[in-house]
């Protein structure tokens, strides 16, 4: 297997070196070159097996010979191996046929941990083969970054660093960050919006000096490992619904990458129907679903900071697909992005794309009435970010199953809740002194000089 990328012009690579390169060096993203197919034999297979033999079945043919199924079986047990569930992705029904899959068991209460996890053990065994060193450097609106940084932290092979944009997490986001000890993991608070900390990354993704003397690897959503990790899931879940018909998804949405994983998982075969593009106020890809014209705005503070987005990654793979898979024409459109702010989709890739996704726009009123719903209705307390996605389902008339996501655990956004339930959602045992940890983190100007400077000083220590 081979990975292409969405710009047509870097070097095609392989697995791992698409694993290990993040963004390629066109400035696109790696997708591989033709998906997977599964069959209704080999999906029918997969019902009821653990979760991690599902998902080495399914990320193996990603892998290109790579790694082989013990490998990954091995791998994704011990990625897993301190989850709070022992289902990994418990499914909980809400009412009939709707379904709640939560994504939030791992280590930082998150849906980022399930690829992140493997990830962190996925680099070890590449770079052990390789006797290389990494530093990883991300941009973070809240999870990404934590996530990170507890799937890497004590990895003696990589350096973290993770830019996060100053006073806008929430305070168990921030300290999920700035707690870690582990002298090899880094917060960067910047001065500035997630926005501004991605273009930052981009920068120095894009610097190549910088990215070779450093040797830069990505973990963002930009990462395909990150993606495949995300396809389980659906996998899962999709498998196991399906009995009445393919099962529709409602996925709270920023940068696209669990959504596109979603799409993938179809790609592939599995049971699955159509996708709900659910945003917040900050709703870039609504627009774009609705008109065909994707258009940046300024961005939202919400209560659902991880969606808090306008400019989308991942949306590029999907922009990708909707052309017929032509990098000069995906990246005249992101030149376009890159001067005007903009781009148009043609009406043959908009109807392309509603042929898979559907969108919704739900404001910060409506999250707080669904949180106070859902709980009088099914005695569950829900984060905003899930919230998104079940008012996104409430309204959606799609036939068949639907599952929203709920991609954090509801402690993780403790503010929010209790304004909409007058509950406190408490942290659950192993993160219960949080608050008391001490906090350690470098607070720097949105200036791409000055963050080198600091990544810099702070490898060769
Ligand atoms: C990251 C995140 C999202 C958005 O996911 P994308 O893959 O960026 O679309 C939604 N909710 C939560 C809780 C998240 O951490």
């Amino acid at each position: 297997m081979k990975y292409v990328s969405t710009r047509g012009k870097a070097e095609t690579l392989d697995f791992e070196d698409a694993v290990l390169a993040g963004l390629a060096r066109d400035g696109g993203l790696y997708v591989p070159e033709a998906w997977p197919e599964f069959s209704e034999e080999d999906i029918l297979d997969l019902a009821g097996l653990p979760y991690a033999e599902v998902a080495a079945r399914v990320i193996l043919p990603f892998t290109g010979g790579a790694i082989d199924h013990e490998t990954l079986v091995d791998l994704v047990n011990r990625a897993y191996a301190d989850f709070a569930h022992r289902a990994i992705v418990p499914v909980r029904q809400i009412v009939d046929d709707r379904w709640l899959m939560e994504l939030f068991h791992g280590p930082t209460l998150a849906f980022k941990d399930l690829a992140m996890q493997v990830i962190g053990l996925l680099f070890e065994h590449i770079l052990e083969k390789r006797n290389a060193r990494v530093c990883i450097v991300g941009a973070t609106s809240g999870d990404t970054g934590s996530a990170a940084m507890e799937a890497f932290k004590g990895r003696e092979r990589a350096d973290v660093f993770i830019l996060y944009p100053h006073g806008r997490t929430s305070e168990v986001q921030r300290r999920q960050m700035t707690t870690p000890t582990d002298a090899n993991v880094h917060a960067i608070a910047v001065e500035g919006d997630f926005d501004a900390c991605q273009a930052l990354v981009k920068a120095m993704f894009n610097d190549h000096a910088f990215r070779d003397g450093m040797n830069l690897g990505a973990v963002n959503s930009i990462n395909w490992a990150r993606i495949l990790g995300q396809v389980v899931y659906y996998a899962t879940s999709s498998v196991a619904l399906a009995s009445t018909g393919p099962v529709n998804y409602s996925v709270p949405t920023g940068n696209f990458g669990d959504i596109f994983a979603g799409y993938v998982a179809k790609q592939m075969g599995f049971p699955v129907g159509r996708l709900l593009i659910a945003t917040n106020e900050n709703d870039i890809l609504h627009r774009t679903a609705q008109t065909g014209r994707y258009e940046k705005a300024e961005t939202t503070q919400t209560s659902s900071p991880s969606m808090d987005i306008q400019v989308s990654s991942n949306f590029e793979r999907l922009v990708f697909e909707l052309t017929g898979r032509d990098g000069a024409a995906v990246a005249a459109m992101m030149d376009d992005l890159a001067t005007t702010g903009a781009f148009s989709l043609s009406q043959g890739q908009l109807d392309h794309l509603r042929e898979d996704f559907d969108s919704a726009r739900i404001d910060q009123q409506r999250v707080k009435e669904t949180i106070a719903g859902i709980l009088s209705d099914t005695g569950m307390v829900i984060d905003p970010h899930t919230a998104v996605a079940v008012a996104g389902a409430q309204d959606w008339t799609v036939e068949g199953p639907v599952v929203s996501l709920a991609c954090a655990h509801p402690a993780k956004f403790p503010d929010a809740v209790r304004e909409a339930t007058g509950q406190i959602a408490d942290l659950p045992p192993h993160m219960a002194d949080l608050y008391d940890r001490e906090e350690r983190v470098t607070v720097l100007a949105n200036d791409l000089a000055t963050v080198q400077a600091h990544i810099r000083r702070a490898v060769s220590r």
